[in-house]
């Protein structure tokens, strides 16, 4: 261990052993219990962030540490060339839950690809796109699809994309919601379109009602896939398994990551139908992908969902914090957008660096998403009292950054 005895230790230290691509974060995190975590310097704090939607089950869940320990203890890594039992049975769930299960007497409608991250799921997706003859990709402006180099193609943000140009060709952006564009863009040399339900990293802002239906249409029209990034959204972040169920559309393809591992890293690509036979053998592949160790921490992690409800208590939850937000009748908050656990709440003035920080101060970790908008995407086990304490100090949070404070 480092032997790092404070927050200001902690800095220090990442200053000089870390790259300088996050910045020197203010905080260093030792522990972590449910939907709580403590500092170095041994304060608590309710963590309304989840390692950015990533802590399905909170910290430490016993059912992910049992789970993972179990597996660890019996096979941690076997690599992709020996049947992998955990993976298969976490495929088998995914698809299922994506109502893509087998049927009596019929084979799944679709299979699924392992992988370590966001932006490995998006790369392989992309990868599945290209064997449709097709290299024409129409994604949204203010998107985020992840940092490497074909996944950052995709991501619609010039300050993430433009220190790294030129990316892959091919790829056009278009403005998120707007189904006039879609329509005029889509055509016969679209290899697919790649949405989120929600634009998470771009501030929390959901696809007007209506929005992933056209598309499915369109692309449906023009034979060209239609890519959901579920990243942030899905494993039931919303409420539902997957965003795209509250939509009614079947999408070509799913990427996952964030929430399905539990805090472990693990991602996976849904094929849907004949999608899912695009790749052939030798054509893609991961060491890691699909580890027994990350595999188990997936399946504790869809169980744990299941057998408690999770779905129905983060669609209350996100709707009765939504509701407490409106309800403050703040000056500063104009609006509370979002679905489920993933919630933006949105300030009239560019002060969510300082909302953050002073929320902070009384012990709640929000993320500042953008500059006038602070971004919830807490533990799905997230209590309702814990949510109560959160309303409670958000009045004195916002005040702090008012004028004369
Ligand atoms: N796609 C979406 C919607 C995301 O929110 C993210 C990460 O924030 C990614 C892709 C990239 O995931 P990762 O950081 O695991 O590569």
């Amino acid at each position: 261990m480092s032997g790092i005895q404070s927050n200001l230790d902690g800095q220090a230290h990442w200053r000089s052993a870390l790259m300088d691509n996050y910045g020197t974060p203010g905080l260093t995190l030792v522990r972590g219990e449910g939907a709580r975590v403590w500092d170095a310097d041994g304060r608590e704090y309710l963590d309304l962030l989840g390692g950015i939607a990533v802590n399905a089950l909170g910290h430490a869940h016993p059912e992910v540490v049992r789970a993972v320990t179990e597996q660890i203890s019996t096979m941690g890594h076997i690599s992709n060339l020996y049947v992998n039992p955990v993976a298969v049975e976490l495929a088998e769930a995914l698809l299922e839950i994506a109502g893509l299960g087998a049927t009596a007497g019929s084979e799944a409608n679709g299979r699924v690809l392992f992988v370590n991250s966001g932006a490995e799921a998006n790369e392989a997706a992309l990868k599945i796109t290209r064997r449709t003859g097709r290299t024409k990709i129409i994604a949204c402006e203010g998107a985020f699809h992840g940092r490497t180099m074909g996944a950052l193609s995709l991501t619609g943000q010039p300050s993430k994309r433009e220190p790294f140009e030129p990316l892959l060709p091919g790829v056009v952006h278009i403005p998120f919601g707007d189904i006039d564009a879609l329509k005029a863009v889509v055509d016969s040399d679209t290899a697919a379109v790649v949405l989120e339900p929600i634009l998470g990293e771009g501030g929390v802002i959901p696809a007007p009602d209506g929005y992933l239906q056209a598309a499915r249409e369109i692309t449906k029209q023009a034979g060209a896939m239609l890519v959901l990034d579920e990243i942030q959204t899905g494993i039931a972040r919303t409420g539902v398994w997957f965003a795209f169920q509250r939509a009614g559309v079947m999408p070509d393809v799913i990427t996952l990551a964030k929430g399905l591992g539990g805090g472990l890293p693990l991602g996976a690509v849904i094929g849907v139908g004949e999608t899912g036979d695009l790749l052939e053998p030798g054509q893609h592949g991961a060491t890691f992908g699909g580890s027994p160790a990350g595999c188990a921490a997936g399946l504790a992690v869809l169980r744990t969902i299941a057998r408690d409800n999770l779905n129905d208590h983060v669609a209350a939850l996100g709707k009765d914090i939504a509701a407490g937000i409106e309800e403050l009748g703040h000056p500063l908050v104009s609006g509370v957008r979002g679905a489920g656990l993933l919630i933006g709440i949105t300030l009239r003035d560019t002060v969510a660096p300082a909302v953050a920080k002073a929320a902070e101060r009384a012990g709640y970790l929000v993320n500042p998403v953008a500059p006038d908008a602070i971004r919830l995407a807490p533990p799905l086990i997230l209590s309702h009292e814990q949510a109560e304490g959160f309303l409670d100090a958000l009045p004195t949070a916002l005040d702090s950054t008012q004028k004369g404070n």
